[in-house]
C-alpha cells in the first residue's frame, strides 16, 4: 500500500495548487474562487523513489457560511485515509478562526500533521510562519506551492517522519 498524504485546510489557501506541484498535473482545479474542489481528488507522485498518494480536499458552499463547515466535512473524509497531513495555511490571511477549527480536529487524530505555511514567496522564512506556531504542530514550513518554493525541504522532513 502507497502511503497516503492528505492536504487540508481552509478554502483558498492553496491546496490544489500544491496537489498540482506534487502530482505535476494540472488535475486539481485551481480557481480565484474558494470551494471550487467539489470532492476529494487523488493524484499519484513520488519522493526521492516513494511513490505515495495525494489527497486534495475543498469545501464547497452556496454561502460564504457554507464553506468552513463543508471544508471541515471534507477534512474530515480524508483524515480517515491519510497517513500524514498536511495541514495548508495562508501566510498572506495570517492565522483565521477557519485554521483553529481545522487544528481541533487534526488534534483528535493519530497522523502526523505539518503545518505547510503557503504563498510565502518573498518573506523572510521565520516571519512568515511566526504566528502558526500556535497552532502547535509543531515547526511551520513556508512555501510557495505557485513558485516550488522550499518544496523539496518540506517533502524530506515529511517522509523522514512518516
Ligand atoms: P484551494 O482552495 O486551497 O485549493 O486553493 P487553490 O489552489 O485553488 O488556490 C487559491 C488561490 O491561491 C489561487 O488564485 C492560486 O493561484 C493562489 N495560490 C496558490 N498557491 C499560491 C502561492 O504559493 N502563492 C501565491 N501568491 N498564490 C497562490
Ligand atoms: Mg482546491
Amino acid at each position: 500500500m502507497l502511503p497516503v498524504l492528505a492536504l487540508v485546510g481552509r478554502p483558498n489557501v492553496g491546496k490544489s495548487t500544491l496537489f498540482n506541484r506534487l502530482t505535476r498535473t494540472r488535475d486539481a482545479l485551481v480557481a480565484d474562487q474558494p470551494g471550487v474542489t467539489r470532492d476529494r481528488h487523488y493524484g499519484f507522485a513520488s519522493y526521492d523513489g516513494q511513490r505515495y498518494i495525494v489527497v486534495d480536499t475543498g469545501g464547497i458552499g452556496q454561502d460564504d457560511e457554507d464553506i468552513d463547515s463543508q471544508a471541515l466535512a471534507q477534512t474530515r473524509a480524508a483524515l480517515e485515509e491519510a497517513d500524514v497531513v498536511l495541514f495548508v495555511v495562508d501566510s498572506r490571511q495570517g492565522l483565521m478562526g477557519g485554521d483553529e477549527m481545522i487544528a481541533e480536529q487534526l488534534r483528535r487524530i493519530d497522523r502526523p500533521v505539518h503545518v505547510v505555511v503557503n504563498k510565502s514567496e518573498g518573506q523572510v522564512g521565520a516571519t512568515a510562519v511566526a504566528e502558526f506556531h500556535a497552532l502547535a504542530f509543531g515547526d511551520p514550513w513556508a512555501v510557495s506551492a505557485i513558485h516550488g518554493d522550499r518544496i523539496s525541504i518540506l517533502l524530506a522532513h515529511v517522509f523522514e517522519h512518516l
